[in-house]
């Protein structure tokens, strides 16, 4: 249906378009509403998919037709800057092992791509569309999806067709392990993703992805991890980096070094580490992932010392099948509050223009006139209630068509 469309009975919009919004760094002396940019009793008018209009109800003008939300709160849906939705298999049983005990090193993955590798294109759509879906449901309106399940140059390729099907934000990661057939020739593998491999599917994909983690031996070091973001900047894409996951390591340095988008994870960092993501903020974000640390049972990350240095943080799912099978952002917004103690209105920024600054983007993630009109709407009064309510489905994408 085409005209315009007045979302109204807004009991409280959370803009994100404040201060908060728009550095990592705001005022702190000024109020928390503010900084959110809360309006009251509020009304959105849009118009062809974007935000045409936002205020008071009360001084709100005319649309085609009306969509009342009977006094819930309405926030920028979320987005979700960092998962693994292209999978098939079940890794439950490791989920289990290791909640028993057994540490978590990466050699999982290989269990994902042998079963991704051996579903058919139909199977793997589906339980893409199935997962995407879910997001939706929760919330979530801009999802950044990664190949890494498939890890040959026809596996890799088919994983970002399909994730080209449901986002704009996809990225190749060739370099997510080490295949287990090219394990005894790791340079091979290495030429093979910086090369064909890449060759191919950089047309398929917005960015490169490399899992730099030099305490798993199945992922890759500082020095390899270069050479496959070098590959894929002279490729034309733009750079992400799984770093200083499992342990201290250079993922965050490297990061901020070439200039990367974002560096996940950033659970172990030491003081350089914090020194350099703060000088880079306005290039690169820190994207914390908090249901890792949950589903793996590892320490959290320091979110308040980030805050504090003033580092750009995003809070993302990292849905995955090994260490953190759920896409829910009001979870991970939930853990970031609970565990990380960062405040309600800090982890709704990070899920949201958060994410987008993660992405390098400036159309999603809050609600301004000219933003496209992504909604989240709560079945709640404000948006504490994502945290103050764990679990609850109380948050869904709002459908404005
Ligand atoms: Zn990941």
């Amino acid at each position: 249906m085409s005209g315009t469309v007045l979302v109204t009975g807004i009991g409280e919009l959370v803009t994100c378009a404040g201060p908060d919004g728009g550095a990592p760094v705001a005022d702190r002396s000024l109020p928390a509403d503010q900084r959110l940019g809360v309006v009251r009793d509020a009304a959105v008018v849009v118009a062809d998919g974007l935000v045409a209009w936002v205020g008071p109800a009360s001084q709100a003008p005319a649309a085609d037709r009306a969509l009342d939300v009977g006094g819930r709160a309405v926030v920028p849906g979320f987005v979700d800057s960092h998962s693994h939705l292209v999978f098939a298999g079940d890794r439950s049983a490791e989920f289990a092992a290791r909640m028993a005990g057994t540490p978590y090193d990466g050699g999982g993955i290989g269990v994902s791509v042998t079963a991704t590798r051996a579903a058919g294109d139909d199977e793997l759509r589906a339980l893409l569309a199935a997962r995407v879906a879910e997001a939706r449901a929760l919330g979530t309106t801009t999802l950044e999806v990664k190949s890494g399940y498939g890890l040959t140059v026809e596996d890799e390729l088919r994983s970002l067709r399909l994730a080209r099907e449901v986002t704009d934000e996809t990225t190749f990661l060739g370099a997510h392990v080490v295949p287990p057939e090219a394990r005894a020739d790791r340079d091979g593998y290495l030429d093979l993703v910086t090369g064909r491999m890449l060759a191919a599917c950089a047309p398929l994909a917005r960015w490169v992805d490399v899992f730099c983690e030099p305490n798993s031996p199945h992922a890759f070091t500082g020095e390899e991890a270069r050479r496959v973001l070098l590959a894929g900047r002279d490729a034309g894409l733009g750079l992400r980096v799984h770093g200083n996951q499992l342990g201290p390591g250079p993922g965050a340095r490297l990061a901020v070094d070439l200039g990367a988008a974002s560096v996940d994870h950033c659970t172990f960092l030491d003081d350089a580490d914090v020194d350099d993501l703060a000088g880079a903020a306005d290039t690169t974000v820190a994207t914390l992932l908090p249901g890792v640390e949950f589903s793996t049972r590892m320490p959290y990350p320091d979110a308040r010392r980030l805050v504090d240095a003033g580092v750009s943080l995003a809070l993302a799912s990292d849905c995955n099948p090994g260490t953190c099978n759920t896409a829910s952002m009001p979870f991970v917004i939930a853990l970031a509050v609970r565990e990380l103690r960062m405040t309600a209105a800090e982890a709704l920024v990070a899920a949201t223009v958060g994410g987008a600054r993660a992405l390098r983007r400036e159309d999603v993630g809050r609600v301004a006139v000219g933003s496209r009109a992504d909604l989240a709407v709560l079945d709640a009064p404000g948006h504490e209630h994502l945290a103050y309510r764990p679990g609850m489905p109380i948050a869904r994408a709002l459908e404005v068509s």
